[in-house]
């Protein structure tokens, strides 16, 4: 990153957008600024190169052929992966996140490659997982309870280079009592909402990785009262 600005490349609008997850840019550009941090946002049309140059990326949903047509798209390209290599900070969800994995389930069940960037599999699972989701997050992130909205087929096994991002308290996740995974500055997770919106601490968590230092602390009290009511709503 150059020392003044944080560059957030939103990968593929036009296919994978589906579920409003491009708030999470918002968020980060926000959130970015109130602590004097400018940022720039690349809106990355799939026919585009993918820049290497970026700080963050953000991959989000999309229905299963979208998905399949981006994954092809990311491989060729190979400017993501470039990007991976270079310490970039890639905060992908649902469709984005089982494509960063070695390989997905397509729209009949059949196995279609991934980037390979996290360390995960993903194939269709028995029912469709709809609903909140609610988990504590892995300890040495440092980030409160989240709190989300899951909408997939698929589940997702992790491999020995992956972390759970967060165990399950309330919904579906990964299919194995965990929700999302990481590796390194690469983080998955099944939360639409948009994600960010929901878990200021997630979008901070993602901010200190870009910049490589601790923010200062931001008044997130009506976030606050938001991810009461969610868990609120909610067994856990
Ligand atoms: N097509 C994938 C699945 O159903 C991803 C869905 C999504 O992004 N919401 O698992």
């Amino acid at each position: 990153m150059s020392s003044d600005r944080i560059k957030i490349v939103w990968i593929y609008p036009d296919l994978l957008s589906t579920y409003g997850d491009q708030g999470n840019t918002i968020v980060l550009e926000r959130r970015a600024a109130l602590r004097g941090i400018p940022t720039e946002t690349v809106n990355l049309r799939s026919d585009e190169p993918v820049p290497s140059d970026g700080d963050i990326y953000l991959l989000g949903g999309g229905e299963d052929r979208p998905q399949i047509l981006a994954a092809q798209r990311l491989l060729g390209d190979g400017g993501l992966a470039r990007a991976v290599q270079s310490g970039a900070v890639v905060f992908a969800v649902c469709a984005g996140y089982q494509l960063l994995g070695h390989e997905f389930g397509g729209e009949e069940g059949q196995p279609v490659r991934g980037l390979g960037l996290l360390d995960i599999s993903s194939g269709r699972g028995e029912q469709r997982a709809v609903g909140e989701i609610v988990g504590d997050v892995a300890g040495e992130l440092n980030v409160p309870r989240i709190t989300g909205f899951e909408n997939h087929q698929g589940v997702t096994r992790l491999g020995p280079n992956a972390r759970p991002f967060a165990k399950v308290l309330h919904g579906i996740g990964n299919g194995d009592g965990y929700e999302g995974a990481y590796a390194g500055r690469v983080l998955g997770t099944y939360m639409h909402g948009p994600a960010l919106v929901r878990n200021p601490g997630l979008a901070d968590l993602l901010l200190r990785w870009a910049v490589g230092r601790d923010l200062q602390p931001i008044d997130d009290s009506w976030a606050g009262r938001l991810r009461e009511e969610r868990l609120a709503a909610v067994q856990t």
